[in-house]
């Protein structure tokens, strides 16, 4: 049989998928969920939506997703205060299925994309997937970005697609709006999209900080959301955006699969927004504990990076490896990513945290 070669594109041979380690441990603290189960309440609201939905099942299902992009724009008003239009708002599987739509519709052969690294490491999959060229610019020694240059850069390559992730992983650091808009004049004087991933946006400290106050200035703005996160919905795939023009919703149209969002999907979405106070509620925990871990962390002398996320980046170690693997023993997964020297740890339950820091304890 081995004449016979699995006739792959050249450029995916021998590369890996992408997958954090999952492995069965009892404190999983790597993926950057959110650590709590939802409410009675909130799986019955969703039993409910999806046996109703069932019934509808020999259709296919609503493929503009009409009612869950009201039900997100409802969301955006009672998160943000702000009020979108639904047409502007675009819903598929996960915020990684929006970032695919956006670089198949707005990259491809010719184009480039601009990054902030240390960043989200999908982002050169979808670049790869739709042969897009990468540029990736060094953020600066404590993870913030370096406006001046950001803005030289943007000039010198004129790129397709500028993406801006705030706050950021894997480092949580969350980048003023102000410097946003600056970065986004630079990148529309050249025509480029500007994407703002704010996966983690209701992590921030200032509820008024985010990029969707500026799709109203900036005429190809995406802010880029997801129910993974602060939503505690990552098993759910729900991931949405907000965009300057009803034009750019569109032209994600144009490349999505037929029929992306399954109705039961939408139907369970739907009913899971219908508890966002609850949900923000929790967020509101999870940041009381971040801020308790931090100082536990600068406690025990080690450096932390400021984060607006629900995971903090922490170091450094001469051999960080062995610190992982020293609390993967005990029991807790986290994950060995960023920079040389750095681990990040998710934003567990108050117990979690406390095995975590415990544990963490006996290794340093
Ligand atoms: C987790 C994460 C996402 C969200 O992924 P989903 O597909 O919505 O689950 C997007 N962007 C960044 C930077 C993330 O860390």
């Amino acid at each position: 049989m081995s004449r016979f070669e699995l006739p792959i594109r050249t450029d995916l041979k021998g590369q890996i998928p992408y997958g954090a380690p999952t492995d069965s441990v009892p404190v999983r603290l790597n993926v950057n969920e959110n650590p709590y189960p939802p409410s009675d309440s909130v799986i019955a609201a969703i039993a409910q939506a999806a046996g109703e939905a069932a019934r509808a099942i020999n259709r296919y299902p609503d493929r503009d997703c009409l009612n869950l992009r009201a039900a997100l724009a409802s969301y955006l008003e009672l998160e943000s205060g702000l009020s979108i239009d639904p047409d502007r708002i675009w819903a598929a599987n996960g915020s990684n299925e929006i970032m695919a739509q956006i670089f198949s519709a707005f990259g491809g052969p010719d184009t480039c994309a601009l990054t902030f690294d240390p960043t989200y490491s999908m982002y050169p999959e979808y670049a790869r997937d739709s042969f897009t060229h990468m540029v990736p610019i060094s953020r600066r020694e404590d993870f913030t970005i370096d406006i001046e240059q950001g803005i030289s850069v943007i000039r010198e390559r004129q790129p397709n697609l500028v993406i801006i992730t705030s706050p950021n992983n894997p480092t949580g650091t969350s980048i003023p709006v102000t410097e946003i808009a600056e970065l986004a004049a630079a990148a529309t004087a050249v025509g480029a999209v500007i994407v703002v991933d704010e996966a983690y946006a209701e992590f921030r400290s200032d509820r008024a900080s985010t990029a969707l106050t500026l799709l109203n200035e900036f005429p190809n703005l995406i802010v880029s959301r997801t129910m993974s996160k602060a939503f505690g919905y990552a098993g759910g795939r729900v991931g949405y955006c907000a965009s300057s023009t009803t034009e750019i919703v569109q032209a994600l149209k144009l490349v999505r699969l037929p029929y992306h969002l399954s109705a039961i999907s939408q139907a369970a979405a739907i009913a899971a927004l219908d508890f966002a106070a609850e949900s923000l509620d929790r967020v509101d925990q999870i940041i009381r504990e971040r801020n308790k871990i931090t100082m536990q962390l600068t406690a025990m002398g080690l450096e932390v990076a400021p984060s607006e996320a629900n995971f903090l980046l922490f170091g450094k170690f001469d051999d960080r490896h062995a610190i992982w693997e020293g609390l993967l023993a005990q029991g807790i997964l986290i994950r060995e990513t960023g920079p040389q020297g750095w681990l990040r740890v998710s934003v567990g339950t108050q117990a979690e945290s406390e095995m975590f820091i415990e544990c963490l304890r006996t290794l340093v």
